[in-house]
């Protein structure tokens, strides 16, 4: 006898999903064109139409753990080519802030993040913080006026960061934790670790990002953006290490190996974001209520890059009031782009890439494509 299977759809999903960008995802009608279109649905796969069906009949928990949403790189090729303007590259977007949300830790920071409403409150955290060590600090003469540790001292910002960077970790980890136990829930069996290195190579070299035809303005400020953060990560770890280590002390001179190929970073940094932001300024008919979830990290990015720059040419020119200041909002930003990175657009990088590896080896696994075409 055939086996029965019974949908339960959950309507407070779908109604999510129509209130956050999705609004035109009833009007799929299940043609298959998307997919037709997508190259991620080479060799026989059914992406993105089996997400849309999903989303459309409220099947929350197989819509959110599909790692096709993540291997989505947004392209936009399936929505201008959908006879019903069901925008379904819009779709995989809100799908995408879904799962970051439902697989949050914990789920009000998920929520708070996703959330234009919550702007301030995020803010308003470091900001009373950074306020209070500026305030008892300033109670004394400044000895070194133009060195930040005068007002910022070292002893207070290095425990504090290694202790927003631990929260993010944790973040990452149950969040990680949660969407692999989804897939696996979902029956996707691919092992992550032994593709991770693969995945990694193909997430930095963008070879996805080029096959793009409607979206494809993005590819330069979206790698600039990538490999100049990466080019950070590694300046900061190291410098952090060494510093701990008592091996580096900071301020670093000018001329210092590490302190060029930071500036280096940012200002790579800084030329893709502003890519970025300008490409969707300038294309208005692309916003939609992801708009704000995408342009939290973003614009954060961007703003401690810029202020970093300038906090170290206000140090040059030695102009204490303003420099004090700027640092201020790049400290107030820093915090901010660690502490909710878990619930960012910077959580895509992370569940992106699980999700790649995962379903790269499920792929070799069941020999539906060989070794050659996925790494084509
Ligand atoms: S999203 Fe559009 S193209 Fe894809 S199946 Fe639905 S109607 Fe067809
Ligand atoms: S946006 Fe591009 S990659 Fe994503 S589902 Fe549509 S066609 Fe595929």
């Amino acid at each position: 006898m055939a086996e029965t299977l019974l949908v339960e759809p959950d309507s407070a999903f779908i109604n999510d999903v129509m209130a956050s960008g999705g609004a035109d995802l009833k009007k799929c009608f299940q043609c298959a064109t998307c997919t037709s279109v997508c190259d991620l649905s080479e060799d026989g796969l059914t992406f993105p139409r089996r997400v849309m069906i999903a989303a459309q009949w409220g099947l929350k928990d197989k819509a959110l753990a599909d790692p096709g949403i993540w291997l989505c790189h947004n392209c936009g090729d399936c929505t201008v080519n959908c006879p019903r303007g069901a925008k379904p590259s819009n779709i995989m977007g809100v799908l995408r802030k879904e799962a970051i949300k439902a697989f949050s830790f914990p789920k009000i920071a998920g929520t708070m993040v996703s959330e234009a409403k919550y702007l301030a409150v995020l803010f308003l955290l470091p900001i009373l913080i950074f306020g209070t060590i500026a305030a008892i600090e300033l109670r004394h003469p400044l000895v070194r006026p133009y060195i930040y540790a005068e007002v910022f001292p070292a002893s207070i910002l290095e425990p504090l960061f290694y202790a927003v960077s631990a929260l993010a970790v944790l973040g990452f980890a149950v969040g990680v934790t949660r969407f692999v136990r989804a897939m696996r829930a979902a029956g996707v069996e691919g092992r992550i670790l032994p593709a991770l290195a693969p995945t990694l190579v193909e997430i930095i070299t963008h070879r996805r990002f080029m096959k793009c035809t409607a979206n494809k303005d993005r590819y330069l400020g979206h790698l600039l953006t990538l490999c100049g953060f990466v080019g950070l990560a590694i300046t900061g770890t190291s410098v952090g290490i060494g510093t701990m280590l008592d091996l580096m002390h900071t301020p670093l001179p000018f001329l210092s190996g590490w302190k060029l190929f930071a500036n280096l970073s940012a200002g790579v940094v800084l030329v893709g974001t502003v890519l970025l932001i300008g490409d969707r300024m300038k294309s208005p008919e692309k916003w939609n209520d992801t708009t704000y979830f995408d342009g939290f990290f973003i614009v954060v990015l961007a703003g401690v890059v810029a202020t970093g720059i300038l906090s170290e040419l206000l140090r040059v020119a030695q102009s204490a009031g303003l420099m004090y200041s700027v640092y201020f909002i790049h400290l107030v930003l820093i915090f901010s782009l660690f502490l909710y990175a878990p619930y960012s657009k910077f959580a895509h990088f992370v569940y992106r890439t699980v999700a790649m590896a995962a379903a790269r080896d499920a792929q070799l696994k069941a020999g539906a494509v060989t070794t050659q075409s996925v790494n084509a």
